[in-house]
């Protein structure tokens, strides 16, 4: 008797619609399989990387997957950064990222790079590209 009558608990779910997915959390524990931030990391990193290759290639007249001592340079500056972005799990991609973590300078390269790989990404890697843009869309 009386177990029906439950009080009614109205369920406090206030929407936080102005929240960010994971801010904070880093690597969480137990977490099983390829997770998806180190895949977007990763995919990040390849998409650099042929973005920097194709630059080199039209620019340096390198080929065959080689880059110039410079490239390589900013290459590995790129990874590095990439390696070291706060924001991993919740990248965007690194054109939209408030946190300007580039050098001056460096931000310089790889934004002509990007400039002049861009458009040719769609032709060489057009997934890569596709990813990378969709990147761009959905996590910002
Ligand atoms: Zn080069």
């Amino acid at each position: 008797m009386g177990a029906s009558d439950l009080p009614e608990q109205p369920m406090p779910r206030a929407p936080q619609p102005g929240r960010q997915r994971a801010v904070t959390r880093r690597g969480g524990p137990g977490k099983a399989g390829p997770t998806k931030e180190h895949r977007r990391i990763r995919r990040e990193a390849r998409t650099v990387a042929a973005m920097v290759g194709i630059y080199c290639q039209g620019h340096h007249d390198t080929a065959g997957g080689h880059l110039c001592g410079e490239c390589q340079a900013l290459l590995d500056y790129a990874l590095l950064r990439l390696s070291r972005c706060p924001f991993q799990e919740a990248k965007t991609t690194c054109a939209k990222c408030p946190v300007h973590c580039y050098a001056p300078a460096r931000r310089e390269q790889i934004r002509a790079v990007m400039r002049y790989a861009g458009p040719r990404m769609l032709l060489r890697h057009p997934l890569l590209a596709l990813m990378h843009l969709i990147d761009g869309i959905t996590n910002r």
